[in-house]
């Protein structure tokens, strides 16, 4: 433990778009807001090659091209950004404890979360090899299906998410082969009729991967097996897409913060408030459905802002009461 405890009007955790543009907001509103990035600084946003479909970037920007030029906006207005890992918090009380690494403790009138999720990936070799070259391998259909358009893609799932994934992506590419391990999807009957309809939908049950194959730089294949009958085959793909669900990095909240059943926290509906005054959340931690970059940036903004005014809610009610 430190012997000084530092004091912080605004401690952002976390450094994707919505961290970064919650910084922004707070440093612009005099907040001297403090972000801790993490170790994976800039967030999901990194894994990603190219970034299309954020308004404003007529060309297109890199992943972490893009969250430098963030984290350089945050900085243009003097938001302290540091490295460190947020490993303890207590909300218990009118002042939020925060600690990093273990070691230094901080004292905040708000916190902002935007820790954000992180897609789960099968943990083959080959798949985490063509997922670091940005070579084919994507977690994120509506980031990337565009650049397979008129191509053969593979996902992976039988989940809302990967039925609603693989719907997405046979109205660009040629054909979608989805790959079922049990007999059964796990999604809603609704979803599963909806990609059991589409003509360019290939469903294999009971078949699982076996191997991401490429030609050491891009995805050409997926090696697929049976897993009742041991058969083993290629399929020919450029992309290979898993959809297997995200967990929300939120764990160290669960003692204070309202969780839904996944680990989602649950803001106020149309806020970034979360059920402890002087705590908000923007970005992925509390978005299972949109998942954008975009989002995350916009429920940033909101978090800033709803912080803004609690700290100026607060402040009027600490005057007013030395006036009495
Ligand atoms: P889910 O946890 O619902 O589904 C994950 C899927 O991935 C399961 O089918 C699971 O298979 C499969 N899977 C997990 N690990 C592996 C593996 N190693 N190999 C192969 N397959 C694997 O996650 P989702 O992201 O789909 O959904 C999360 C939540 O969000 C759900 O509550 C869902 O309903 C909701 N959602 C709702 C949407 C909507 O209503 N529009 C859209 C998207 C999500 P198995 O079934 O065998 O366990």
């Amino acid at each position: 433990m430190s012997d000084t405890i530092e004091r912080v009007k605004c401690l952002i955790i976390g450094s994707g778009p919505a961290g970064y543009t919650a910084a922004i907001y707070a440093a612009r509103a005099n907040m001297s807001p403090v972000l801790y990035q993490g170790t994976q600084p800039g967030g999901q946003l990194t894994t990603t090659n190219e970034v299309e479909n954020f308004p404003g970037y007529p060309q297109g920007i890199t992943g972490p091209e893009m969250m430098m030029e963030l984290q350089a906006q945050a900085q243009r207005f003097e938001a302290d950004i540091r490295d460190g890992w947020i490993t303890k918090v207590d909300f218990s009380g009118d002042v939020h404890k925060v600690w990093v690494n273990d070691e230094k403790e901080i004292h905040c009138d708000t916190v902002i979360i935007s820790t954000g999720a992180s897609a789960k990936y099968l943990g083959l070799e080959s798949e985490q090899k063509y997922l670091k070259l940005g070579g084919g391998v994507s977690a994120c259909a509506v980031c990337d299906g565009f650049f397979y358009r008129n191509q053969e893609v593979v996902i992976v799932g039988a989940g809302d998410s990967a039925c609603e994934e693989a719907h997405y992506l046979s109205k660009l590419c040629k054909k979608v082969t989805m790959l079922v391990r049990r007999d059964e999807f796990r999604a809603s009957k609704i979803m599963a009729e909806r990609v059991a309809n589409t003509e360019n939908i290939e469903i294999l049950f009971n078949t699982e991967t076996d191997e991401v194959i490429g030609d050491g730089q891009v995805v050409t294949a997926v090696r697929v097996y049976n897993n009742k009958t041991n058969e083993k085959h290629e399929i020919p793909a450029t992309g290979f897409f898993v959809a297997i669900g995200h967990k929300p990095n939120t764990d160290i909240f669960k003692d204070y913060l309202d969780l839904d059943e996944t680990g989602y926290i649950i803001n106020k509906p149309g806020t970034a408030k979360t059920n402890v005054p002087g705590v908000f959340v923007s970005g992925d931690a509390a978005d299972h459905v949109y998942r954008q970059a975009i989002t995350a940036a916009g429920t940033g903004c909101m978090a800033a802002l709803d912080a803004e005014r609690y700290l100026a809610a607060k402040e009027a009610t600490v005057e007013a009461s030395a006036a009495v």
